[in-house]
């Protein structure tokens, strides 16, 4: 993960020991813990109102919100207590100053540019908004507790093969041509652009890397498990899915037909299902599932989206479930959630873009390159404590 930050100075309060470095706020409710959870709540309102009412001014705002964190502080509670804490985390440990660190690095960072008026759990899992840092004993690596790691000296995802579904244009286009800079090699799936799909794999081959394009319409299990099939015998494994593909019917909902609704879930909901359930065969502890689902999966700012954010909803829930099925074979899945990016699906010119760009605190369209450098970091072992998270990448859209 390239944390590029050129130019700039911070100003981290009360980082003396301990989980410094991050701004933290309380995740759900705990027994006995109001006192402490209610300001923390309040941290969170205000950062989302600061995102809207300091627009203009386009500062980035986030919360991060850690879940029991190995720190002295928390070691004064009595073990039994400590158990207790541990057996509410998916991951199944507590989580390391330094996971909030690379998190607060991550938000600090250009690569996170279009990313404002977020909650990032940092708790393993605990609640559904989260980042983590939990790695398995095979890809963690050997530094001594308290030291930063770092791999900047190798590509992150050098060794691991991905497949992008919908990688022939858009923002899959923009997430495989990351990957395969990060070291993966890439399968990229379309439904009927054969063209543009192998001008992604001649991008990639021309830059170095490896990639394949396989015609595969999302709506159909059959050739959406060959893909996953053909990913495996190409490139010998799996390590990373990324559910991008996708597709939208703009139209109010007394003008929706059966057939409109059922092709719209077919596409983004059934697709994930069995793209996700077939790659599952294949993934190993530390490998990753990333949805793409949107920012209209929590709020709807505009009409005619109906249909379309009631599948990203349902991808944001089943995100969250299966992270409780998978979290005890150490793989992790998360939900990236654009906001207004420019892509053929959702152009930024136009009378259809007005009121979109109207709801960004930034005030403009994210480009695909913006959502893929948080695809990038999510796939990375640098996130191997995110887990069952909303990632949203809006320009605070959602705030
Ligand atoms: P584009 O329409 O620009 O690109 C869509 C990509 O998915 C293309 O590669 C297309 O391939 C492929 N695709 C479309 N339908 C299918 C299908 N049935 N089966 C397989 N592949 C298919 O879309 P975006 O890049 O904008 O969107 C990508 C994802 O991001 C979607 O899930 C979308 O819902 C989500 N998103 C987009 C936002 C935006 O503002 N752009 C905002 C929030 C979420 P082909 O060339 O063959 O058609």
């Amino acid at each position: 993960m390239r944390h590029a930050r050129s130019q700039g100075t911070a100003l981290i309060t009360g980082a003396s020991r301990g989980i410094s470095a991050v701004l933290s706020a309380g995740g759900k409710g705990t027994p006995a813990f109001g006192v402490y959870g209610a300001p923390k709540a309040a941290i969170r309102c205000c950062v989302r109102a600061w995102t809207v009412e300091l627009k203009d001014r386009r500062p980035r705002s986030h919360v991060l919100r850690p879940g029991p964190t190995d720190t002295p502080a928390l070691g004064q509670h009595p073990a039994d207590a400590l158990a207790r804490m541990v057996s509410t985390i998916p991951m199944g440990r507590m989580g390391e100053p330094a996971a909030m660190a690379k998190a607060a690095l991550l938000l600090a960072s250009d690569a996170s540019s279009d990313v404002t008026g977020i909650a990032l759990c940092v708790d393993g899992g605990r609640a559904h908004l989260l980042l983590i840092l939990i790695e398995s004993t095979t890809q963690r690596p050997k530094t001594k507790k308290g030291q930063t790691m770092s791999n900047n000296n190798a590509r992150a995802l050098a060794g691991k093969v991905a497949l992008v579904t919908g990688g022939s244009r858009g923002i899959g286009a923009a997430i495989a041509q990351r990957l395969a800079a990060d070291g993966a090699r890439v399968a990229v799936t379309y439904a009927t652009g054969a063209d543009a799909a192998a001008s992604v794999v001649q991008a990639i081959a021309r830059a170095g890397g490896k990639a394949i394009a396989i015609q595969a319409d999302a709506a159909d299990a059959e050739a959406v498990r060959n893909a996953v099939e053909r990913t495996v015998t190409t490139f010998g494994r799996l390590d990373v899915l990324v559910n991008n593909a996708g597709t939208v019917m703009p139209m109010p909902v007394a003008e929706t037909t059966l057939a409109d609704f059922d092709r719209v879930f077919a596409v983004n909901v059934r697709g994930v299902f069995v793209a996700t359930q077939a790659a599952l065969k294949h993934m190993q502890a530390g490998g990753r599932i990333i949805m793409i689902g949107s920012c209209l999966g929590e709020r709807v700012m505009i009409p005619g989206m109906a249909p379309y954010a009631a599948t990203k909803g349902a991808v944001k829930m089943f995100t969250q479930g299966l992270a409780r099925e998978l979290g005890a074979r150490g793989m992790t899945v998360n939900n990236v959630q654009p906001g207004p990016i420019d892509t053929d699906l959702n152009p930024a010119s136009g009378e259809w873009a007005v009121g979109q760009k109207a709801a960004v605190p930034l005030d403009r369209y994210g480009h695909p390159e913006e959502v893929a450098a948080l695809v990038a970091f999510v796939a990375s072992p640098e996130s191997s404590y995110i887990n069952g998270a909303n990632l949203t990448v809006d320009g605070g859209t959602n705030a």
